[in-house]
């Protein structure tokens, strides 16, 4: 399907860190412990770490050099303006608030530009992202188009907004009630999906039509733009670092993770072209994060911040980076494994409704497939379902998503072709004995992104859960 199919890592290695292996039993008390949550797992029990692509980037030399480089002022440091010099080489935006990560620019953001009863329309939501459009008094409505619900559907640009659907959500509250419409490439609560340059142009001549902004959640716009390379017409002749300025050139200001694309184990930064919202987030970086030329972070994560940047939007990392993930998906779809497609740019989704029908989503079948992975070979995956949506702020309902998943993310530059090997056997060999999973009961449930913290108990084999 992709234009470019050679992926062999544009690098080679010169440190290596050791992975411990654990037996059956080791891994199955651990798994109790940790309440069969995957996030509650110590890491040196794990054996290879598909949790998340956040902040488990290796850095190159280049970066880990940047780290001597680490101009330590309180004020004013030098990698401050090497990173602000790479935010607008690399994505355009005018003006840089460095955040300790992303969910740090998104608080500001959302307190800036959100007032109590505005409505912010996005496709489809973010955990955090959504959380603190919430807590800033917005209500998120989700205009992703119909096709990025169905793990069917082949729909190359999954992350594409339904203009219609965002026209009706005008017309309801009218335009002055939506501060912005937030974007994300990729998107990944979607499983990983892109969003299409044309739409994203159609988007923009729709907001400004209404004098809407468009805010860029750009976490893995490096990922996005290889993927409009790679599959839009017209496009696979340009440069992923082309792509990347055009989308940020289509939108007023972002949110960056910069544990993801940036390749850095930290940071992140909110960045806007509108000098009244970089005032008000200059002010207000200071109460949350720290004085606006470091936000919460050392001079040395600005400057290895800086060159991952410019690292992320190479042509020959980005596509080691994707052909790795199409690698194990690939895998994973020979043997017969129900999968989201089209495979996600930072990881693989597992389809745990399908993989395990005999479970309602009250049993929560992907937090209980991704324990039954954890505890047949070690792999650490996450549930991306009921437990990770949460409940409605107003009734206390529980969501149920369409979306039922399990996760498999892969870390940037970390692991091997055999690594992925081992976590298609794994996968394998749960879906062989998949009759006999039984699901889960929650027995603890925070507050705020309970996903993170909630424990569980297996429900007993015959025991039919009454909820
Ligand atoms: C990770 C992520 C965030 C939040 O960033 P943190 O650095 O984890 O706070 C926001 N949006 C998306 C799409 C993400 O993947």
């Amino acid at each position: 399907m992709a234009r470019s199919s050679a992926w062999a890592e544009p690098f080679k290695i010169k440190m290596v860190e050791p992975l411990t292996m654990t037996t059956r039993e080791q891994r199955e008390k651990a798994m109790e412990e940790a309440g069969y949550n995957t996030f509650l797992l110590k890491s040196e029990d794990v054996y290879i770490d598909l949790l998340t692509d956040s902040g488990t980037s290796a850095m190159s030399d280049r970066q880990w050099a940047g780290l001597m480089l680490g101009d330590e002022a309180y004020a004013g440091s030098r990698n401050y303006y090497h990173l602000e010099d790479a935010v607008k080489r690399y994505y355009g935006y005018k003006h840089l608030v460095p955040t300790h990560q992303g969910r740090g620019a998104e608080n500001i953001l959302s307190r800036i530009l959100i007032k109590p009863g505005d409505i912010v329309p996005g496709n489809m939501y973010f955990t955090t992202t959504k959380l603190h459009q919430e807590l800033a008094g917005g209500t998120f409505v989700d205009i992703i188009i119909d096709e990025a619900q169905d793990p069917r559907s082949n729909f190359p640009f999954k992350g594409n907004v339904d203009l219609a659907k965002l026209e009706r959500v005008i017309g309801e509250h009218g335009a002055e009630k939506i501060p912005y419409v937030s974007i994300a490439t990729t998107v990944n609560m979607a499983g990983g999906q892109p969003i299409a340059l044309a739409n994203l142009k159609a988007l923009r001549a729709l907001t400004a039509r209404h004098g809407i902004r468009i805010i860029h959640d750009m976490t893995r716009v490096a990922e996005n733009a290889y993927m409009i390379q790679q599959l839009e017409d017209g496009q696979g002749g340009r440069s992923v670092a082309e792509i990347v300025k055009e989308i940020c050139s289509l939108t007023d200001g972002a949110t960056m993770s910069a544990k993801k694309d940036a390749l850095v184990n930290i940071g992140g930064f909110m960045a806007t072209n509108e000098w009244e919202v970089f005032e008000e987030a200059r002010n207000m970086v200071v109460v949350y994060e720290g004085l606006h030329t470091y936000g919460g972070l050392a001079g040395r994560d600005m400057e290895a911040m800086a060159i991952g940047i410019e690292e992320s939007v190479q042509d020959d990392h980005i596509r080691a980076r994707v052909g790795q993930v199409f690698y194990l998906g690939q895998k994973l779809i020979d043997l017969g494994i129900p999968i989201v497609r089209p495979m996600g740019t930072h990881g693989i989704f597992l389809d745990a409704k399908a993989f395990l029908p005999h479970l309602p989503q009250t049993s929560f079948p992907a937090q209980a497939l991704a324990a039954e992975l954890y505890m047949e070979s070690g792999v650490r995956a996450m549930e991306r379902g009921i437990v990770s949506a949460g409940r409605d702020k107003t009734t206390g309902e529980e969501y149920r998503p369409e979306l039922e998943l399990v996760r498999l993310t892969i870390p940037r530059r970390v692991y091997t072709q055999a690594h992925m090997d081992v976590v298609a056997q794994s996968v394998q060999r749960v879906h062989e004995r998949r009759d006999r999973i039984t699901g889960l009961r929650m027995i603890y449930e925070p507050r705020y992104l309970r996903f993170f913290q909630a424990r569980f108990e297996p429900i007993e084999p015959g025991a039919a859960d009454q909820r």
